[in-house]
Order: C-alpha cells, then sequence, then structure tokens
C-alpha cells in the first residue's frame, strides 16, 4: 500500500494499526510487519482478546539505517494518528492525570529472535500520569513500581545506562526501609525511588527523563531499530542463517498488567508439547509477574495445568484459544498471554519451536486431524532437525546406574557429556579447542549465544521451560536442562556445588535433556531408535521425491546401516579406507614401497583377497543395489609412517634397513599433493593396482552370483581431467573385467558400468568429451570446490573463519555447495555430458549430498541421486521431497 506525498512521490504506508477499530495488517507479508505484528493482526481479525495497537513496519527500520540512523520523514503523522485512534478505542490518553494509556514498545522481525532485540514497558509514565495510574487503579505502589520499571529500561534500552546505577540506587532504597525484597519496598519508597532514578538518569545523560510520552515513544521505537543490529543479534542470525531481511519492525501496544495482584498473572505456552510433540496444551504461568519474568527465567513458574486451581475460566479460555489458533493456523502455536484482574489477554502468538522429535510427530498428527494434508507434513519438518531423531542417547545400563546429583527441568531432550564451563566464552574456547563443554549459567542471556551453541548442552540454575535458554536450545536441537535449582554455583564461576560434592572446570558431567536429570562423569550413549511417525514421514517423502538417494559408505556396517535408513544404493565407496584395517596396511606399505613392479604386484597379490571380501561383504549388504566403487584416489604418501619408529617398524617387517624406508618415503614427497600423483594418475602410473581392485570387484560380483546374491557394482574412476584418461583407463578396467571373467570361467552377465567422478573443473568444461568413454558421472564436489576456489581442503581452516566473520563468505563452500561458482561448473558438466549421451546417470558423492541446501540445488539441475554419509540418508531423502514439491 502506498500513497502520495506532498512532492507527489509515493511513499510506502508506515504504520499498521490493529484493533476493534480497524485491523489494516490482516493478510500483509510477514516480511513487512515482522512474525510478532502480522500476528497481532491475525489473532485480532479471528476475535481473540489481543490489547490494540499498531505496527511500524520493517520498511522503515531499513529507511532508518539507510538515512543513518534517522526516522523517515512522515513517520510521526502516522504514529499521531495511529495513537489518536488507540487513544479513542481504549478511552484513555497518553500522559493523562486521571487514567493514562500505557503502551508496550517492542521488536519483531519476520524471524523470531528471541530475547535478541530490544523491549520498552511502561511507555506513557510520567510524573502526572504514574499519579493518574494510581487513582485509576488504585495502588500507588503498582503505578510507582510501573514508573521505576519504565525509567531503569528506558536508561537501559534506550541511552545505554549500565543496569548497576539502579541497582545501587534501589539497594539504598531497601536499605532505608530494612528490606531484602524488591517487593516488599512500600509505595512511599518507590516514589522515593523514582525521584532516585530520575536523578541517576539525569545525571548519566545529562538530561531529564522525558517527560513527554510522544518523546518516550519516538525514542523507544529508534532504539528498538538500533537493537537490530547489535553485536549479539548480528551473531544470533548468523548463527541462525537468517539473511535477507529489511530489519525488525516494531509494535506499539497497550499495556495490560499481569502484576495487579493476585488475580493477575502471566504466562507462557505452545498449543502442544514442543519436546515429544504430545497433542496437549504445554504451558508455564507465574501468579502477579509482568511477562519478562516468565522468559527472562528469574522466577520458576508453574505448569498451566495447575491453573484450574488458580481461574477455572480463564484456563478453560486458554483451551479453547489453543484450538482457535491451531484451526486458523493449522500449526503449533508458541502463545503468550496475561491476566489483568482475572481478563485474559493475549500478547503473541506464533509458529512454536520445537524438536525434531516433536516436529515429526506434529507434522503426523495433524495430518491424521485433518488440519494439513501430507505434502504440508513432509514441508514442515526442517530436513536437518531430523539429526536430533538420529542422536545418541544414554545407554539404558550406564544410565540405570549413573551418578544422578540432581534434577532440573528437561528444556531440551537428548544426551550430552562434558567438561564444564562457565562463561559463553570459555564454551567457544573449549569446543574450538576440540573439548565437549557443557554450559553452566544461573540463567542464560542472549549475550550467551555463542557459548550456547558452541556448547554440547546447556545447564541453568534458575528459569523454566520457556526461558531464553530453553527456547534456543530446542531451536537447535541441543541438549538442556534448565532451572536445576539445587545446583549452586560460586560466586566467581568458577565450580559448582551439587549433592553436596564441588565440580570444576576440569570434571566432566552428562545431562540428560529428556529427564531433566545431571549426572556426574561421561555416562555412555547409544544410538537412537526410530519411531512409527518417523517412518511414516520418510514414506511420504519418498512418494514426492524424484530422485534417488544412495549412500557414501566403504564396510559392510555402513551399507547395512544406510540400507536401513532408506539409502537406494552406494553412491561411493572409497576403497582406500578398507587398506587401513588390521595388518592390510602392511602389505599396503609394502606396495607403495616396492621398487620395481614385480614387488608390488607380489604385494597386491596379498591385498586381493581382503578386497575381495570386503567388496563381497558390500554387494551382499545391498542386495542387488548399485554399488559405485570407486578405485584407488589418494596420493600414496598418506599410506606410509612418515616417523622414524614407524618407518623402523615397516623396514622390519619389509626385510629392509630403515634407511632405505626413508629414502623410499622422502620419494613420495610432493609439495601439492592434493594435485599430485593421486586419483586416476595413479592407475596410469600404475596400472597393477587398477588391476587388482577390478579384479577383487569382479570376483566378488561372480562369488555373489554363484550365492544367487544380486551384486551391481559400478567401477568409478577418480580425479579424471582428460577424456583421454578415461579412454585409457577405461580399456584397462574392461580387459580386466575380461580377462577374469575368463580365469573364473564365468559365462554369466555382469552389467558393470564404468564411469567416473567429476571433481577437477576441467572434468566439468569437457564433460562432453568425457561422456563418451563413462556410463555414468559422479560429481565430486569436495575436490571441485577445493580446485574451483583454489581452496585446500585441507587447510581452508587457516582463514574460513575470518572469512565467515567478516562476510567474505557468507557460508563454507564446503559445506553447503556454492550454487553460483562450483554449481555452475555442476550445472555445465551435467548438461554437456548429457548432450553426449541423454540418458547418462549423474549423481553426486560429495560432502553436499547430505545438505538440504546443495540437495535442492542438484534436484533443480536435474541429478538421478544424491549420496550421502549414512546418518544423513534420512535428511536427503526429506530434502529431496522438499526440493521436489517446492520446484514443482
Ligand atoms: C569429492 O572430492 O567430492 C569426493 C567425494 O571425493 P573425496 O572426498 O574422497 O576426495
Ligand atoms: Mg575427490
Amino acid at each position: 500500500m502506498a500513497k502520495k506525498a506532498k512532492n507527489g512521490k509515493s511513499v510506502p504506508k508506515m504504520v499498521y494499526y490493529f484493533g476493534k477499530t480497524k485491523t489494516e495488517g490482516k493478510g500483509a507479508e510477514k516480511s513487512l510487519l515482522g512474525g510478532k505484528g502480522l500476528n497481532l493482526a491475525e489473532m485480532t481479525s479471528i476475535g481473540l482478546p489481543v490489547p490494540p495497537g499498531f505496527t511500524i513496519t520493517t520498511e522503515v527500520c531499513d529507511l532508518y539505517y539507510k538515512a543513518g540512523e534517522k526516522l523517515p520523514a512522515g513517520l510521526s503523522d502516522e504514529i499521531n494518528a495511529a495513537v489518536k485512534t488507540l487513544e479513542k478505542e481504549t478511552s484513555k490518553k497518553f500522559g493523562d492525570d486521571s487514567d493514562p494509556l500505557l503502551v508496550s514498545v517492542r521488536s519483531g522481525a519476520a524471524v523470531s529472535m528471541p530475547g535478541m532485540m530490544n523491549t520498552i514497558l511502561n511507555l506513557g509514565l510520567n510524573d502526572v500520569a504514574t499519579e493518574g495510574l494510581a487513582k485509576a487503579t488504585k495502588n500507588e505502589r503498582f503505578a510507582y513500581d510501573a514508573y521505576r520499571r519504565l525509567i531503569n529500561m528506558f536508561g537501559d534500552v534506550v541511552v545505554g545506562m549500565d543496569h548497576h546505577v539502579f541497582e545501587t540506587a534501589f539497594d539504598a532504597v531497601k536499605k532505608k526501609y530494612k528490606v531484602n525484597e524488591d517487593t516488599d519496598v512500600p509505595a512511599e519508597g518507590l516514589k522515593q525511588l523514582c525521584e532516585d532514578y530520575k536523578a541517576v538518569y539525569k545525571k548519566h545523560t545529562g538530561e531529564e527523563f522525558p517527560q513527554d510520552p510522544m518523546v518516550q515513544l519516538e525514542k523507544s521505537i529508534m532504539a528498538v531499530f538500533g537493537s537490530w543490529n547489535t553485536s549479539r543479534a548480528v551473531r544470533y542470525r548468523e548463527i541462525e542463517n537468517i539473511r535477507g531481511l529489511l530489519g525488525t519492525a516494531v509494535n506499539v501496544q497497550s499495556m495490560v498488567y499481569g502484576n495487579m495482584g493476585d488475580d493477575s498473572g502471566t504466562g507462557v505456552a505452545f498449543t502442544r508439547n514442543p519436546n515429544t510433540g504430545e497433542n496437549k496444551f504445554f504451558g508455564e504461568f507465574l501468579i502477579n509477574a509482568q511477562g519478562e519474568d516468565v522468559v527472562a527465567g528469574i522466577r520458576t513458574p508453574q505448569p498451566v495445568a495447575e491453573m484450574p486451581k488458580w481461574n477455572r475460566a480463564v484456563h478453560k479460555e486458554l483451551i479453547a484459544i489453543k484450538k482457535t489458533l491451531e484451526d486458523h493456523y493449522a500449526e503449533m502455536q508458541d502463545i503468550e498471554f496475561t491476566i489483568e484482574r482475572g481478563t485474559l489477554y493475549m500478547l503473541q502468538t506464533r509458529t512454536g519451536k520445537r524438536t525434531g522429535v516433536a516436529a515429526v510427530k506434529i507434522a503426523c498428527d495433524m495430518v491424521k486431524e485433518k488440519l494439513i494434508d501430507q505434502k504440508t507434513a513432509v514441508l514442515r519438518v526442517p530436513a536437518n532437525d531430523l539429526t536430533q531423531l538420529l542422536l545418541p542417547s544414554f545407554k539404558p545400563t550406564a544410565r540405570n546406574a549413573a551418578d544422578v546429583l540432581c534434577r532440573g527441568l528437561p528444556a531440551s531432550p537428548g544426551a550430552a557429556v562434558g567438561k564444564l564451563a562457565f562463561t559463553a566464552e570459555d564454551a567457544r574456547k573449549e569446543a574450538d579447542a576440540g573439548n565437549r563443554v557443557i554450559l553452566v549459567r544461573k540463567e542464560t542471556s542472549p549475550e550467551d549465544v555463542d557459548g550456547m551453541n558452541a556448547a554440547a548442552g546447556i545447564l541453568t540454575s534458575t528459569g523454566g521451560m520457556t526461558s531464553h535458554a530453553a527456547v534456543v536450545a530446542r531451536g537447535w536441537g541441543k541438549c538442556c536442562v534448565a532451572g536445576a535449582g539445587e545446583i549452586d554455583i560460586d560466586a566467581k564461576g568458577k565450580k559448582i556445588k551439587v549433592a553436596g560434592r564441588t565440580f570444576g572446570v576440569n570434571d566432566v558431567i552428562s545431562l540428560d535433556g529428556t529427564t531433566g536429570e545431571v549426572m556426574s562423569g561421561e555416562v555412555e550413549t547409544q544410538e537412537p531408535k526410530l519411531s512409527g511417525d518417523f517412518s511414516r514421514l520418510m514414506k511420504w517423502a519418498d512418494e514426492y521425491r524424484t530422485m534417488a538417494i544412495r549412500t557414501n559408505a566403504d564396510s559392510p556396517a555402513d551399507s547395512k546401516r544406510a540400507r536401513d535408513f532408506g539409502a537406494e544404493g552406494i553412491g561411493l565407496c572409497r576403497t582406500e579406507h578398507m587398506f587401513f584395517e588390521g595388518d592390510r596396511i602392511t602389505d599396503m606399505r609394502e606396495m607403495i614401497l616396492s621398487d620395481d613392479e614385480d614387488s608390488r604386484r607380489a604385494a597386491l597379490k596379498k591385498l586381493l583377497p581382503h578386497q575381495r571380501k570386503d567388496f563381497e561383504g558390500i554387494f551382499k549388504a545391498m542386495n542387488g543395489l548399485p554399488v559405485t566403487v570407486r578405485l584407488l584416489d589418494p596420493p600414496l604418501h598418506e599410506f606410509v609412517p612418515h616417523d622414524t619408529a614407524g618407518q623402523g617398524t615397516v623396514a622390519k617387517q619389509m626385510g629392509l634397513k630403515p634407511k632405505d624406508v626413508k629414502r623410499r618415503v622422502e620419494a613420495l614427497h610432493e609439495a601439492n599433493p592434493m594435485l599430485g600423483h593421486r586419483g586416476c594418475r595413479l592407475s596410469v602410473t600404475f596400472p597393477e593396482i587398477l588391476e587388482m581392485q577390478v579384479q577383487a570387484i569382479v570376483e566378488a560380483a561372480i562369488n555373489c552370483a554363484k550365492k544367487k546374491i544380486k551384486a551391481q557394482p559400478e567401477i568409478m574412476i577418480p580425479l579424471v581431467g582428460t577424456a583421454n584418461e578415461l579412454e585409457l583407463l577405461r580399456g584397462k578396467v574392461e580387459d580386466t573385467i575380461e580377462a577374469t571373467k575368463k580365469a573364473k570361467k564365468f559365462e554369466g552377465k555382469l552389467d558393470i558400468l564404468i564411469g567416473t567422478m567429476i571433481e577437477i573443473p576441467r572434468a566439468a568444461l569437457t564433460a562432453d568429451e568425457i561422456a563418451k568413454y563413462a556410463d555414468f558421472f559422479s560429481f565430486g564436489t569436495n575436490d571441485l570446490t577445493q580446485m574451483t576456489f583454489g581452496y585446500s581442503r585441507d587447510d581452508v581452516n587457516t582463514f574460513l573463519p575470518d572469512y565467515l566473520s567478516q562476510d567474505v563468505l557468507e557460508v563454507d563452500p564446503f559445506q553447503s555447495l556454492d550454487t553460483s561458482g562450483v554449481g555452475q561448473l555442476v550445472e555445465m558438466g551435467f548438461q554437456k555430458g548429457r548432450s553426449t549421451k541423454p540418458q547418462l546417470k549423474v549423481g553426486i558423492c560429495g560432502e553436499h549430498g547430505g545438505d538440504p541446501a546443495s540437495i535442492a540445488f542438484c534436484n533443480k539441475v536435474g541429478l538421478n541421486y544424491v549420496s550421502c554419509s549414512p546418518f544423513r540418508v534420512p535428511i536427503a531423502r526429506l530434502a529431496a521431497a522438499q526440493a521436489a514439491l517446492q520446484q514443482a
């Protein structure tokens, strides 16, 4: 919506009103009004009891930054008009001396960022209006308490004063009245405190606390816009990969109070259990408290199930609202509500964050309840969240024997083990050093997000199931135990005392996020079991996806696990992994360190039966599904010892002198081994290695055929950069297949495909020529990324963190495919390959094959399959289905 400005240019509408008078934002874009603003409008429009107010759009935030942190022209007129409507609707006036209009000012971006941005409450109070509020509520104490909270919050959020200066003033008043608790300070004391706060404000800012509510409002709006770019908000968006937003909207809403006495209260709830997905209203409330008290986790609230004992009618109303909301949104909601003197008000609703387990159950249940269809259910579960279902839990035997120290709230399920870290910085430091840590805090604050992200688990001593720690941890699928009140964290933050024992930074504890228990030491973990809902969702996903999902596996056990997870073949069997097991490495080293072909062949002969046995095991486990076996790829130096002791052992095994072994190892040295003698280049130099591997594959397939096990091997030649390489090596593979069949007197049919990896940029550029000699392509996007960027896969961490923190790169290109660069090569390689062979089978087997965003790209390009590690197979199945549905 836009209107003409005085200069004739059209300006966007900046303020949207919601209330009984009108609801302008209904059906607007979330990107414009933010999640909170849009939902306040929606809730108002479906008749829920929402205190009226208005939303300033995210476009205004963008304009604010573009103008050098200034509010745009015309905004104040729109705000004035909205305030007038609000005054009329509430029959209250800003700054009134009898019953003043008071508002809250809150942030609200299009994507939820819990606790990351600023809020100001009780705005509109000044010296006169506070007297008015005292009169209207007949509660002077309440009025001055509200005023002191406003001055404090305004000082803190708008002018950036240190919270401690207010605390010191409060302590002085408490001392004067000889009380310990804030709540015991009498009205007189709070009146005095307001004067003290104003003085403190003046001392720190050089200005009087603003008495004009419109000035308060304008400054607060600017402060909320300002909080969009604080370092913690920026870091949160980085971690959550939230991009492309204009900024935050600002919601100005008439205040309701949950702290007006014992008939008032406030709470937070989910329409279903966000941990388990159970269809049961799940929430907490606090009697006589402000909303922030629940979220901040300062007091431990009661479960909503207890509410009927306190106010049956409100509980009933809430349960009815649960249904109205779910019918309207067809989605689980996370709500905030306040009860002011027995009247219920809805302050917020949004899609509820949930664990992966809950996401799957809720999606399946909602299909059963006919709230959503199967396609929606498939699209509802973030593919990466399935990791949580596939994560380990504690082994029951170890769990039963565990030394339980105490029990907190089961805030986010899972199992976590680690050393203690008492600050977010320490947690980050330890995690970066490769250690698992449990971040222990009294309560977490938004500043802790980075440490929470780095930790294996989070433990807090106060706070409820909806505290910041719990909400954030659940969103991340990170194990969290909150409100473990028996834990005493020492003042210096170096140790905890619990159950009469002390634990410091070098001690390990275990957290059970599903029961809330805290245990001493390391409790052994185990692999998860999957629910019926999980299989149901996977079945639906399989109906919609068009790409096949394979796995990268090189042992029968991994192959079996991947099949159980739904893999439809092996897309990459890295044969080099088979050479490290047991004493095979000795034969391998002997082969590598041989001086001539004869001794190399003698060593390879010893390796052959091992390879054959491995392949047989894998073919058996895959039982008829295709198995892509890649011929030896890494540079040979990776298999030999580089230290004197290791070389001494090898010398003894081979009957050589240590100095000869040293000389041969040194001869393998290359300045750039990843660009050196590896991949197909090894087979060009040492065709006997290729011959042994192909012979093993063919003999294994023949052995399977004899046992009536169908084997479908595909032989893949790595690191091809020219068609000639493939032409040459394909010939050798074909000759070896024929020779082996002949030697084994095998007359049956063996359909063995011969293909290549496309992992060198030149291969992608000349894929039409290469395809002449290939039955299939598989994009090796690890190497393709390495060689396209020119970043060494092994050394990229020396600068990648800087690139990410300085936004040189948005994401690690080794984790998520760089679609605009490397992706072009994938697309080109695919098209050129298909131009030569329209039926060419094409897949991807780099790590990107398990990343949902990369999978979506592969689907768009038209690949036949993606291949990923066994644990990511379900994620890939779901991501492929989502891509197919979204791109249809
Ligand atoms: C690749 O390069 O993408 C690949 C799958 O091979 P590797 O990681 O073994 O080099
Ligand atoms: Mg590779």
